[in-house]
């Protein structure tokens, strides 16, 4: 049998969160929530004689992109039209960019689970403009199935962004999409948002022979909804191709769903070329110059990137690059985080508290960074009250508990329910004398060496005092003791 080793290559579609949309005036709504058919005027429903304008916000979300995925930005930009007829594209084109999109010959990094770094190139990123949203419902045999349109989506602005043929598994694939939506995330372009379609993954998928050079035919798989979807699917096409070309078949050129639920991908279309759309240069519109000194400034108030961010957290306060990477997944996380260490200067334990405590409290009551009533001087007067001996580690997390759901502040929950820990000597002194004096049997058995008992009194000690005896006054004043019951 034949090893064949995969190529794929993605196109990924990002909606831009501009207020208006790519040539009109209308408002970006969210597809879901607004009532259809309410955000559209006779552009983006592409009555006969309106003309488009461009969206000066949406060539600058596009530049940020561009320019974070180490793209070559196009100073001469030309619009396309791309004509074909669909009921959800109601001009029968679509505006795009073709031969000069706005960024080529970028590239960005991705990581592997298993640590590895890999460096994906990026062909081009280019500016068009969404369709309507078509909804299809059935019927069931008295009554015919019909379909319904929306142009909310008709117009908003849309990015495409291409990769290279660098991706070689499902799970790079996965990495790759995962990293693309962060980055559009931190630079506040796309939510990522992938029910919602605002950001859609197809990859292109071929097999070759391994050691071999030419590419073989590709599939191009569609409504991939999440990336689960869009690493399975592609296992999926990899494998299905392979079983074809073992049996001595040929792999068709086509386009192919994904269907979630029986998880397999089904075919849809035999594959259009370039010159099926009749692409010619949108006459209703100039030619869109960009200046250096636009780019200069639009790169340069681009917010930091996660992985320079990932690298500065490892220099500067010592985490693992695992920690910087947990840390700076959502960049409202990090700024969180960076928030506490400026109240709190030991960042490793600021990032094991939110990384082993506040992360788990968040899952447990389902509330994301923005939601939380914790604040992050709040959490930094928390860990003040530990590295004070006020309370243990125990306690504190308790305390931040009770933080999370009532909101109140980590000294008013210490004083309110008497947490403060024990750390005057004559109290914890009295407290081990009337254990060991109340368990002579096992004092006689510790100075005979049955060492493990040390625990155990440590263990009564801290129940005497219900937690709060400062643990390491309990554990010197122990050692003293038993050493003057020795003699
Ligand atoms: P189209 O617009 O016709 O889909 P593109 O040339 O823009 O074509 O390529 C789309 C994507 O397909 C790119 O990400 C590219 O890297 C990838 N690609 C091209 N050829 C192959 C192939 N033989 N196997 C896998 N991916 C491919
Ligand atoms: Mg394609
Ligand atoms: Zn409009």
């Amino acid at each position: 049998m034949t090893t064949y080793e995969p190529i794929i290559g993605l196109e990924i579609h990002a909606e831009l969160m501009t207020n208006s949309k790519m040539f009109c005036g209308c408002k970006v709504v969210d597809s879901v929530e607004a009532e259809p058919n309410t955000a559209v005027c006779p552009v983006c429903l592409g009555m006969p004689g309106m003309l488009p304008v461009i969206n000066k916000k949406a060539v600058e979300f596009a530049m940020r992109v561009a320019l974070a995925l180490n793209c070559d930005i196009q100073h001469h930009n030309i619009f396309a039209r791309k004509n074909y007829f669909y009921p959800d594209l109601p001009k029968a084109y679509q505006i795009s960019q073709y031969e000069l999109p706005i960024g080529t010959q970028g590239w960005v990094d991705i990581q592997l689970e298993s640590g590895e770094h890999k460096r994906i190139g990026i062909r081009r990123v280019h500016m068009e403009e969404d369709t309507g949203k078509l909804t299809h419902l059935e019927g069931n045999g008295s009554t015919n199935g019909y379909s319904l349109v929306d142009y909310n989506r008709s117009g908003v602005p849309l990015l495409e962004i291409v990769s290279e043929p660098d991706i070689h598994s499902g799970e790079e694939a996965r990495a790759y999409g995962l990293k693309i939506r962060q980055i559009l995330r931190y630079l506040g372009v796309n939510s990522g948002d992938m029910e919602k379609g605002v950001l859609r993954v197809e990859p292109n998928i071929s097999l070759r022979p391994l050691g071999t050079i030419a590419f073989g035919k590709r599939t191009e798989l569609k409504n991939l909804n999440s990336f689960k979807a869009l690493a399975d699917g592609s296992a999926y096409e990899i494998a299905r191709q392979a079983e074809i070309l073992d049996a001595g078949g040929e792999v068709i050129q086509e386009t192919r769903g994904w269907h979630d639920a029986k998880r397999i991908t089904f075919s849809q279309r035999s594959k259009e070329e370039a010159e099926d759309y009749r692409y010619f240069p949108e006459p209703d519109l100039p030619p869109l110059q960009i200046s250096d000194e636009w780019i200069v400034a639009v790169g340069a108030a681009l917010p930091e990137l996660p992985d320079a961010k990932i690298a500065r957290y490892q220099t500067d306060y010592g985490l693992s690059e695992y920690d910087a990477r947990v840390l700076a997944e959502e960049k409202e996380v990090a700024a969180w985080f960076e928030e506490v260490v400026a109240h709190f200067s030991d960042a490793k334990v600021v990032a094991n508290w939110i990384l082993n405590n506040l992360f788990q409290l968040m899952n447990e009551h389902k509330q994301a960074i923005g939601e939380i009533r914790v604040t992050a001087s709040g959490l930094a007067e928390l860990l003040q009250l530990v590295a004070a001996n006020t309370i243990n580690n125990n306690t504190a997390k308790e305390v931040l508990a009770e933080m999370f759901v009532s909101g109140e502040s980590a000294e008013a929950i210490v004083a309110a329910k008497g947490l403060a820990q024990i750390s005057d000597e004559t109290a914890v002194s009295a407290m081990i004398t009337t254990i060991l004096d109340q368990h002579s049997d096992q004092v006689a058995a510790y100075i005979n060496g049955k060492e493990q008992l040390r625990g155990w009194f440590v263990g009564q000690v801290m129940r005497l005092s219900k937690g709060k005896a400062n643990p390491a006054l309990v554990n010197k004043i122990l050692t003293e003791q038993i050493e003057q019951r020795r003699s």
